[in-house]
């Protein structure tokens, strides 16, 4: 794309985000700027408004606010159509932003809002399952395409694609029992970043989830006995029942669940960023958002959660001395590798010089003879070769 049309495209992008911003906000208090500055990261497409976890809220009541999300509707219509991006990541920001390319956070999020729109109202558009979206996906990149991450449960009552109304090479996909964000989960979401470069995360949790149920009536010390290797995947729920249970001791019975679920998605979220360094470059860069989100699986709808709680949780994890020995101990770890490393280097090093003079021996040996037989003097020196 040439420098002037690119100028074009930003600017109208520039502007129609602006509308995008006024509907999104008019009538909501509302004063943060906190990401403006990932306008200057590729996309010229963040908004301010998303620190508002309102207007989420207000987004996904598609009853009361009908008017105003038809009007958003036109307005990502019109940005999609003059989202004109480089097929492959090749733009002026590659070296600095592996997003550059992609679509912003903002703009992300906002499809993943509409497509839940259509398909709580019962008016999915099924988009990109067809014979040609099957081909793209088979002769291009994924990571020019697909635009989130979502960690969400197994739970048949969650399909994500359904639920966000996407299809084929939309949405990289983490599912497991619980929604929980243990090593398999988070090196998923690692891929689906890093590699895929999809600019949203969402940590989604959903109402009646029997794994959090399940965790949460053991820990109330009525649980059944689990099968040989569901404790380790529900110990990861346990801390979050708790959590929920000691922030909420008025909170009886299964009253608790759905404060479980959310303190489950939070948990989860603390987790990564605990362990995963690029998930939090990422996010302090503001290359990528993640947000927490309840679908309810009656209704529909999902239920955006703070994004500042998931910023706060971040500015925790950073201060934290836990992370601090984390990230020490994956030093020490990575030094250890290297020594082993360096030392199996020396060892086959060594090994070369050991056989050098067997070969040497075994050459002169060998060859020598066969060489005065020859009559060729020439045959003998590749043992003595070895030594330079
Ligand atoms: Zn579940």
């Amino acid at each position: 794309m040439d420098n002037n049309k690119s100028k074009i495209v930003s600017i109208s992008y520039i502007v129609l985000m602006v509308i995008f911003i006024v509907m999104l906000n008019s009538g909501t208090d509302h004063s943060d700027k906190q990401h403006g500055e990932a306008v200057e990261h590729g996309t010229g497409a963040s908004t301010d408004h998303d620190n508002d976890p309102a207007a989420y809220k207000e987004a996904v009541e598609p009853d009361a606010k009908a008017q105003k999300l038809a009007a958003l509707n036109q307005v990502l219509e019109t940005i999609a159509a003059t989202d004109n991006r480089p097929a492959s990541r090749s733009g002026e920001d590659e070296g600095e932003n592996p997003f550059g390319a992609k679509i912003s956070p903002d703009v992300a999020i906002g499809k993943l809002i509409q497509g839940n729109i259509r398909f709580a109202k019962g008016e999915s558009t099924h988009p990109n399952l067809d014979a040609e979206r099957r081909l793209l996906a088979a002769t291009e990149s994924q990571a020019d395409h697909a635009f989130a991450t979502v960690l969400a449960c197994s739970d048949s009552r969650v399909p994500v694609e359904a639920i966000f109304d996407a299809g084929v090479m939309d949405i990289f996909t983490v599912r497991v029992a619980g929604n929980v964000c243990d090593v398999d989960e988070r090196g998923s979401i690692e891929y689906g970043l890093a590699h895929v470069h999809t600019p949203v995360l969402v940590v989604m949790g959903h109402t009646q989830c029997g794994a959090v149920t399940a965790v949460t009536h053991a820990v109330q010390g009525h649980g059944h006995a689990l099968e040989r290797n569901i404790p380790e995947l529900v110990a990861n729920i346990a801390p979050a029942v708790k959590k929920a249970m000691e922030l909420n001791p008025d909170v009886k019975g299964d009253d608790i669940i759905p404060v479980a679920i959310e303190e489950n998605v939070w948990s989860a979220i603390e987790e990564l960023f605990m362990q995963s360094p690029v998930t939090r470059e990422y996010v302090t860069k503001g290359y990528v958002k993640v947000v927490g989100a309840i679908y309810d699986i009656g209704t529909g709808n999902v239920d955006w959660l703070s994004e500042d709680k998931t910023l706060d949780i971040l500015a925790k994890v950073e201060a934290s001395e836990e992370k601090a020995v984390i990230e020490a101990g994956a030093a020490k770890e990575s030094h250890e590798e290297e020594a082993v490393e360096e030392e199996s280097a020396r060892t086959e090093e060594d090994g070369d010089k050991e056989a050098a003079p067997e070969a040497k021996e075994d050459g002169d040996k060998k060859t020598a003879p066969e060489s005065e037989e020859d009559g060729t003097q020439e045959e003998a020196p590749p043992a003595d070769a070895d030594k330079a």
